[in-house]
């Protein structure tokens, strides 16, 4: 089976470079197009929405920071530029399976965190994004240095 429009779900941590190592491997095998997303969480969100200060400013920070480690990522990965790369704010899960339909992506690429101990287990992202995803999802695992 050969994919025509891969997307990298990336956390933007050294975590990501196993997971786009992969990607890049099966879209050159199926010259297919690959795509990058990051998303930025709302803060308030983390805080349960009910937060007694501005934080607009810090929002912004967070954004601006991730844009530019997006950037790198695209001048450490030539190959990534054959498709596009998303940052955008909202909820990964829903993010995600909305430009996979947007975009006609055939297959999502995450990353599975190891846990110490239960190794298999998949990390909240993968598993969500998983979950009523519009295609095939391929989660790389991913196993931490204390294993
Ligand atoms: P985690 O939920 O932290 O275990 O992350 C598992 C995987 O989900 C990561 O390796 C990424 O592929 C993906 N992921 C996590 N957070 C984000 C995010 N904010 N934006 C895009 N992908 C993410």
């Amino acid at each position: 089976m050969s994919y025509k429009h891969i997307l990298v779900a990336v956390d933007l941590t050294e975590e990501c470079d196993p997971v786009i190592k992969k990607a890049i491997g099966l879209a050159i095998g199926s010259e297919a197009k690959l795509s990058l997303v990051h998303i930025v969480e709302p803060m308030a969100m983390a805080f349960g929405g009910d937060v007694p200060m501005d934080l607009s400013q810090l929002q912004q920070q967070q954004f601006d920071q991730a844009k530019e480690k997006l950037a790198a990522l695209k001048l450490k990965y030539p190959d990534v530029h054959t498709g596009d790369s998303h940052l955008t704010y909202g909820q990964p899960r829903q993010e995600i399976h909305n430009l996979a339909k947007e975009h006609n992506v055939d297959l999502i690429v995450v990353g599975s965190h190891g846990r110490h101990g239960l190794s298999l287990l998949l990390g909240s992202t993968a598993n969500d994004v998983l979950h009523g995803a519009p295609c095939d999802v391929l989660a790389v695992r991913l196993v931490k240095r204390t294993e």
